[in-house]
């Protein structure tokens, strides 16, 4: 059901010279405004309705799929299509998942042949890499609208009011050359290239994570956020500091926990010290929206107009609510290189039962994803291991690989190396841990056939060794 809503505006329109009322969008952001608009009451409709919203825009990604995509021809054509095509969401069982792995090994073959009308390739990225298997993405004008519209439903639900004052430490630089900067603070006038031409907004600082915490502490007090976003392993690191001080950041009002799962422990001490909410978002760059913040604080809300959601037991049943399990998804307009029950490595827990903020949309209660580990530093200092992560990722030359710090002065890197691997290779990666590590530091590099996976199955790529428990005295 619709509920019509009588409140203001959330968002402030930006006035344009000589157009003081009505007030509307034009030109390229019209479109992302129009989408953001529809989302706004989409999301009022019932489960069921959503539902069936998303069986059918299924059913043209796979009448895409069955027609220009030459990996899923096959996959399709065993799983009884075109002549049975899917009739429910449950049929979309009788195809197999996506992982990482085959996504890198056939990317070409993913890649569709043509396009519906109107959808073009506008540019590309990487995923972080992470969890070891960095992925190639690439993002149509379709992906950039539904980005810039589900990003103004997350600002809206986060309580993140563009006229504010944001702060964020996150990678910043991309290129050693633009580190300098990036670790004294940037500033922005505005929030995002899409608030500069549509909406009020006030300025915008960043900060590269791999700045000394006491040091982003210090630059946060001088800049006094209105918004903080940043990591949650940092975020606790932060409040760690906070508390340790006794004063914190008056007039913070929201903080957003992005890039890594956020437990309730983590939220707790993040909240106590810095004395304002945490709201999390879950995206991923393959996909950009996943879940957000229920806006009345009952969990996360899957954005599912934009993915169709599977959480899995070990058996790969669907989970009852309540329960934990692997999140596999389809990326519901991924038309250029599409993504069916893609299987991200990380687990959600369910909620129970229909939102109470009436919301059709799914609800979590959490997402239990992948953690952006912290080296050790002399003297007690920490640094995130973000940047070693993509820095040994842009070198290239192996399969996976995996950094583990055994000592303050001693890290070691284990490499599945790929047919292009050389000591180039190797001499550039001991590279990236002596710029990324301020000390000196031996890094031997040891060549494996597969990694040491947890239970979990989920490749841990940073490993802090300082870290595990102390073996028992025997
Ligand atoms: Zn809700």
């Amino acid at each position: 059901m619709y509920t019509e809503r009588m409140h203001e505006p959330f968002f402030h329109l930006r006035e344009l010279p000589g157009l003081h009322w009505p007030r509307a969008p034009s030109g390229p952001v019209a479109q992302s405004w129009a989408a953001y608009r529809e989302l706004d009451r989409l999301q009022w409709l019932s489960a069921g309705e959503i539902a069936a919203h998303q069986l059918r825009q299924l059913q043209a990604l796979l009448l895409h799929c069955w027609r220009n995509v030459p990996y899923y021809q096959p996959i399709l054509k065993a799983a009884g299509y075109p002549d049975r095509p899917l009739a429910s969401l449950d049929d979309l069982r009788r195809l197999p998942f996506l992982t990482r792995q085959l996504y890198q090994t056939h990317f070409a073959e993913l890649r569709a042949r043509t396009m519906p009308a109107g959808i073009v390739e506008v540019g590309s990225t990487h995923t972080s890499g992470t969890n070891g298997v960095p992925i190639k993405v690439l993002k149509t004008n379709w992906d950039c609208l539904w980005w810039n519209a589900f990003y103004l439903r997350d600002l809206e639900w986060s309580g993140l009011d563009p006229r504010g004052r944001l702060a964020a430490i996150r990678l910043v630089a991309m290129r050693p050359e633009d580190e300098p900067q990036a670790l004294a603070g940037l500033e922005f006038p505005g929030w995002s290239e899409l608030c500069y031409d549509l909406l009020e907004s006030g300025p915008a600082f960043a900060m590269d994570i791999r700045q000394a915490p006491r040091r982003q502490l210090g630059w946060l007090r001088q800049i006094a956020p209105d918004y903080l976003l940043s990591q949650p392993s940092m975020l606790e690191h932060l409040a760690g500091l906070i508390l340790d001080d006794g004063y914190g950041l008056p007039g913070l009002k929201v903080i957003q926990a992005i890039g890594e799962p956020l437990t309730d422990d983590a939220r707790a001490r993040i909240e106590a010290a810095f004395h304002a909410p945490v709201k999390n978002l879950y995206s991923t760059n393959e996909t950009g929206y996943i879940a957000s913040t229920c806006p009345a604080g009952h969990g996360l809300h899957v954005h599912a107009e934009n993915i169709l959601a599977e959480v899995l037991d070990e058996h790969d049943r669907p989970c009852e609510p309540g329960e934990t399990g692997r999140l596999v998804y389809t990326a519901l307009h991924s038309f250029l290189v599409p993504l069916i029950r893609y299987d991200v490595l990380d687990d959600v827990t369910l909620g129970s039962g229909p939102c109470p903020c009436g919301r059709g949309l799914p609800l979590w209660s959490k997402v239990d994803g992948r953690r952006h580990t912290l080296f050790h530093l002399p003297a007690g200092g920490r640094k995130s291991s973000m940047g070693a992560t993509l820095g040994l990722r842009k070198v290239g030359g192996v399969h996976q690989f995996q950094i583990v710090q055994r000592a303050i002065d001693h890290i070691v890197l284990r490499v599945i190396p790929n047919r292009d691997w050389s000591e180039h290779h190797a001499a550039a990666m001991r590279q990236v841990m002596h710029r990324e590590l301020p000390v000196p530091v031996r890094v031997d590099i040891e060549r494996h056939e597969t990694l040491p996976k947890p239970r979990s199955g989920k490749l841990r790529v940073v490993v802090v060794e300082m870290d595990q428990p102390a073996p028992c005295p025997s």
